[in-house]
């Protein structure tokens, strides 16, 4: 992989795989052609033959602002390689799809979208999936004998902020043949690096901190060459590559993911802090506090803990949606990641499709509020939200 690989992460945000050109472009241009010219037959062969890796063709991801931005990305999580996606759901459409034929098994929360394409579509194709929550983490071993190629899972979960062992999950999903695929999305490479910890593929929703402005849809894979090759096939025919003009926005996101990330890991701790103690917050769910559940675990395998909280109000539904509603400054959306904070009530959105016995199990409540911190001033944040709270 890139040169840079020994380089530490900020640097690494700024400089892997850029290329410049023969003007001394400071940055990867963007190439928006769709197809390559080639001077002869025996030249295009080498390509389509892989003899050579030149350009060819933009939806194979055979162009230079799209392989740069994947360089990049593969460097960010410790990859081998890397695939970029037109959006986080169609990275995981085509792990699935890719990697996940002999049966998915999804440990914990997982985001809507995921939850619907494993409970629903995959098995119209015959796919078995499987779901273990937090607490029935026993019965791995008795699903991976089931029948299961890909175990997957995300952490810290949504809207819980559930932490699960990376490493210990991996070493039971090798022991039964099967690979772990993590959704790095909450974390960001900046706090988390799951290849590190064992696990065999990352996958991302670039929409969120990668992209990092709420103004790009993406999404990412990291693995190993034999691995994101299997996947690029799929991505191939399933047309889910991003546009040149895409890569180059999310290249220019990634330059400062560290500083965004850090500053929002920070915002976050603060905000966490100052609703502990608040009368009408029942429980502030956030893996940074040494009281969360999850902190232990946190502090082994995260490297910050990230600018995702969940707030339990002491309120019921409609009382939280009416704190919800007071907030200035959290802009009631349901992404996460930009430099715009945002809160999100998820029984409201994320969760709206979700029965409530499902809800119960899952420890889902109206009274939850779901924080993403983004850029401000974390004083400012806190002062909505005490204001909110009334
Ligand atoms: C948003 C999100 C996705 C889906 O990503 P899109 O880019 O919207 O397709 C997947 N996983 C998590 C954790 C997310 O937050």
């Amino acid at each position: 992989m890139a040169e840079s690989d020994d380089r530490r992460l900020s640097t690494r945000c700024v400089h892997a795989g850029e290329i410049g050109d023969a003007h001394g472009s400071a940055l990867t241009p963007i190439y928006p052609t769709t197809t390559f010219k080639y001077r002869s037959t025996a030249a295009i062969l080498d390509v389509v033959e892989g003899r050579s890796s030149g350009s060819l063709y933009t939806r194979y991801g055979m162009n230079p602002t799209i392989r740069s931005v994947e360089s990049k990305l593969a460097s960010l999580e410790g990859a081998e390689a890397a695939l970029v996606f037109s959006s986080g759901m169609a990275a995981e459409t085509a792990l699935f799809l890719a990697l996940g034929r002999e049966g998915v098994v999804c440990i914990g929360d997982a985001y809507g979208g995921t939850m619907e394409l494993l409970s629903e579509q995959l098995p119209q194709l015959g796919i078995r999936t499987q779901f273990l929550l937090g607490d029935e983490l026993d019965r791995l071993d008795a699903c991976l004998e089931q029948g299961a190629g890909l175990v997957f899972l995300e952490t810290p979960t949504n809207p819980a902020l559930e932490v699960f062992p990376i490493g210990k999950i991996a070493e039971r999903a090798h022991a039964h043949g099967a690979l772990l695929a993590v959704d790095n999305t909450f974390a960001s490479p900046v706090n988390q690096n799951p290849l590190a910890l064992g696990a065999d593929l990352v996958s991302h929703s670039a929409t969120k901190y990668l992209g990092g402005h709420s103004d790009l849809t993406a999404g990412a894979l990291m693995g190993s060459t034999e691995n994101i090759g299997t996947v690029a096939g799929w991505r191939k025919n399933l047309g889910s590559t991003p546009s040149p003009e895409t890569c180059a926005q999310l290249a220019r996101s990634l330059h400062t993911l560290v500083v965004r990330v850090r500053h929002q890991n920070a915002s976050a701790r603060a905000i966490a802090e100052a609703m502990q103690g608040h009368p009408k917050v029942a429980r502030v769910r956030y893996p940074g506090l040494p009281e969360d559940p999850g902190h232990a675990l946190a502090c082994e395998q995260m490297h910050g803990f990230g600018g995702m909280l969940t707030l339990e109000l002491d309120a019921d539904t409609d009382g939280t949606s009416a704190v919800v509603d007071r907030l200035r400054l959290f802009a009631i959306a349901p992404s996460l990641g930009g430099t715009e904070s945002l809160v999100t009530q998820p029984v409201t959105t994320t969760h709206h499709g979700v029965s409530p016995e499902e809800r119960e199990r899952r420890g889902i409540t109206g009274s939850m509020v779901r924080l993403s911190v983004g850029l401000e001033d974390p004083q400012d944040l806190i002062d909505d939200l005490c204001q909110a709270l009334g």
